[in-house]
């Protein structure tokens, strides 16, 4: 696979993101962005750091020092099993994602299994972020002041929590989960804070009594106090988050009163972004199932079209990906702003469908096209060619789909077709000439039909069948100008012997 990482900063900032820039202060800035690796962290994970990215970019472009992180929720709880985890997981419900083993024993935990993948893409896209995980962040102690304040004013965040969720909240509720015996950190209650030994006491489930040192991480804060409370520790000032957290009574209506009232922190900056679909599937689940890897799209484009792609022109807005139909289009406008003379996507599809993995085949191919700086350019013709290859297996509609006809395989297929598209045939190989280009040849074809009376469905029909094994194909002139000619006459010729052969034994 390649490894090969692009450079953030010849990536423009989008107008989005510098107004984002504009309303926040002056620095310095530290910008926010997470994930609970609970399953797939899939595409739609990959739009909040990529706004989170275009807000970083705009901020150092006018001069601000600006550290950049993804916490990774490491600590929280296992509230689900994801799609294809085994049953027998259910045991570890309630126990922090970085002490769950990785149910396919690839990585240390059930959280990195998640996480490693996700983060090898923004490696691999050159997006330059640190990355944190929140279990080591609580073990460490980072968290030990917040939670203290925290736990200090168990009843004002009770409060605020029953105000604007309007939900009723238990009797011996507190802001922090400690973790009893079983691992588990649902079902322990709070009986007392010890501030200067920094633990509580607490009762599990089973009525048993436990004591939790919280800067060592034997337990975490609630959800939506975390949030205010991480705010302040990391000293955020920029956080983007999908609409389910921003919608009335969500988590950042409680972290906004939390910060201001209980932990005295400025509100840092927001911004909400959509969600993306994907055509035909629905929007992006990974509890339901639906779920498309980053790591799959940079097979099929390079990460400055991935960039593009995911944050869409204004992330707040929904964002219905076309993988198959629209995605040539969209590759065309992509290379349409970064390359010259660009080879479009369609005709790349057609090449890698032609040459295989042959890199010389398909430079003499769009040489002859025309595109001369794309066959001059060796190392981004394989990178390009590979895209195309990857997407035709995956995505490409099957009108896009074809594979050149073996030699042994053309009798057969040809069997179907009429004396005169094969005189056509032949009368098309004497006029072909070596050098001719894409139009040259497309005149060629429809012009030798006119002149043997062929409707041109009919004509071109009998170019795809001897070449493709198919009635239709890519544009007829540039793909038959691409291939060598001594080829398509042997080809084109063949068939009428064949014809000859096959009449005279009858
Ligand atoms: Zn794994």
């Amino acid at each position: 696979m390649e490894q090969r990482v692009s450079s953030i900063s010849s990536d423009p900032v989008p107008d989005w993101a510098e107004k984002v820039a504009e309303r926040l202060g002056p620095g310095p800035h530290m910008v926010v962005t997470g994930i609970s690796p609970s399953g797939n962290i899939h595409i739609g994970n990959l739009r909040e750091v990529l706004v989170g990215e275009a807000v970083v970019n705009a901020l150092k472009a006018r001069g601000e020092e600006v550290r950049f992180v993804f916490h990774a929720d490491t600590i929280d709880p296992l509230r689900k099993i994801a799609p294809g985890v085994p049953k027998e997981y259910e045991h570890y419900l309630g126990h922090s994602l970085s002490r769950v083993p990785d149910p396919e024993g690839c990585h240390a935990s059930y959280a990195e299994h998640f996480l490693g993948p996700f983060e090898e893409v923004l490696v691999r896209m050159g997006v330059e972020i640190e990355f944190l995980r929140s279990h080591e962040l609580y073990e460490s102690g980072f968290y030990t002041e917040v939670t203290r304040e925290a736990l200090e004013h168990t009843a004002e965040l009770c409060r605020i929590l029953q105000e604007v969720s309007g939900r009723e909240m238990p009797e011996h509720w507190s802001p922090y989960l400690p973790r009893a015996a079983s691992g588990s950190l649902s079902g322990t209650r709070v009986v007392e804070h010890l501030p200067e030994e920094r633990r509580v006491v607490f009762m599990d489930e089973g009525g048993r009594e436990g004591s939790a040192d919280y800067s060592k991480g034997e337990g975490k804060l609630g959800w939506r106090v975390e949030l205010a409370a991480r705010w302040k520790a990391l000293g955020a000032t920029f956080e983007p988050f999908g609409k389910d957290h921003t919608s009335r009574g969500g988590s950042t209506d409680t972290a906004d009163r939390m910060a201001r009232e209980v932990f005295r922190y400025p509100v840092p900056g927001r911004y909400e972004y959509e969600w993306i679909q994907i055509k035909g599937k629905g929007a992006m689940s990974s509890s339901k199932g639906i779920v498309l890897l980053p790591g799959e799209l940079l097979d099929i484009m390079p990460p400055g079209a991935l960039r593009r792609m995911v944050l869409g022109r204004d992330p707040t807005r929904a964002l219905d990906l076309d993988l198959v139909e629209g995605f040539p289009r969209f590759m065309d406008e992509y290379k349409a702003g970064t390359e010259n003379n660009p080879v479009p996507f369609a005709h790349l599809v057609t090449v890698a469908q032609t040459v295989g993995g042959d890199a010389e085949a398909a430079a003499s191919m769009l040489l002859k096209g025309g595109y001369r700086e794309a066959a001059a350019d060796r190392e981004k013709l394989v990178e390009d060619l590979g895209y195309a290859r990857n997407w035709t297996k995956a995505w490409a509609p099957e009108s896009l789909r074809f594979g050149m006809l073996e030699p042994a395989e053309v009798p057969e297929v040809a069997a179907g077709l009429s004396a005169e598209q094969r005189r056509y045939l032949a009368a098309v190989a004497y006029g072909l000439e070596e050098g001719m280009d894409g139009d040259e040849v497309q005149n060629l074809l429809y012009s030798t039909a006119v002149e043997f009376g062929l409707k041109p469905k009919a004509a071109f029909g009998a170019v795809y069948t001897v070449l493709l094994g198919k009635k239709s194909g890519p544009k007829a002139g540039p793909f038959v100008a691409g291939l060598d000619t001594g080829f398509v006459r042997e080809r084109f010729l063949k068939v009428l012997e064949d014809t000859t052969a096959g009449r005279a034994e009858s």
